[in-house]
């Protein structure tokens, strides 16, 4: 039997940092990213106010990009920095100084990372899963990433979920990104259940802010870097380090 109160029937799991141990590879990707642009825009025309110091890979991620759509991420840290970009099209290379291109540059650097340095579910992770299999409660994967499947494919676990809400539903669904609550509550509708009868498990602020605003009957935040204080202020019920302490 798992820990989680008996009301709990469908569980909506954040990938990146809950699921998998790739944080850390799109926290790496996205300041590759940004500080080419950051630096190729100091050596070029800008704004006064601008602030063009290198991003930090820990809390300009945390703050600005965690969780988010590609593209709100890009739009969020440039403007934390006083940088207003063009949107740019489809088209834009990774070196086009626009919001598509930017988003490119992150994008092109995560695949080659991902099959690189591999990618596995965290130990207790699976614990809790194999926990929720033995109890026959359904879950699901909820993710703003457009490599979800890239990424459980090859950590071995694509087929371990009863749905799958990522980057590509956003589009093809109409979704709103995290932290607004629509992909969390397609995925509980996917799963037959309605939102107060399923947890949400996130690492991310806009994650937890999403299943606060979502009304789901729990939202656990999962703590990997020292921030619970700010995930439950963001909306976290119940804060823990490691899934296996619910199994
Ligand atoms: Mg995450």
């Amino acid at each position: 039997m798992t820990q989680l109160p008996d009301a709990v029937r469908a569980c909506l799991f954040d990938m990146d940092g809950v699921l998998t141990d790739t944080a850390r590879i799109h926290a790496a990707a996205w300041k590759d990213a940004f500080d080419a642009f950051l630096t190729a825009r100091a050596g070029a025309e800008h704004g006064p106010d601008e602030d063009l110091r290198p991003f930090d890979a820990r809390a300009d991620y945390e703050a600005h990009v965690d969780g988010l759509p590609r593209e709100d991420g890009v739009r969020a840290f440039l403007a934390s920095r006083g940088i207003e970009l063009p949107e740019g099209t489809a088209d834009d290379g990774p070196d086009v100084a626009s919001v598509t291109g930017i988003a490119t540059a992150k994008n092109d650097r995560v695949g080659p990372l991902i099959d690189r340095e591999g990618v596995e579910l965290y130990p207790g992770t699976v614990v809790l899963l194999d926990a929720l299999d033995a109890e026959g409660v359904p879950y699901a994967v909820v993710s703003s990433s457009a490599n979800t499947r890239h990424v459980l494919e090859a950590a071995g676990a694509l087929g371990r979920f009863a749905a799958i809400v990522d980057g590509t539903s956003l589009a093809s669904r109409g979704l709103k990104g995290k932290p607004a609550p629509d992909t969390f509550l397609a995925a509980a509708e996917n799963l037959g259940v309605a939102p107060a009868d399923a947890a949400v498990f996130e690492d991310a602020l806009s994650g937890v802010q999403a299943g606060r605003d979502g009304h789901f009957g729990l939202v656990v935040g999962v703590d990997r870097v020292g921030h619970a204080d700010a995930l439950r202020e963001h909306g976290a019920g119940l804060v823990v380090a490691d899934l296996a302490e619910l199994a």
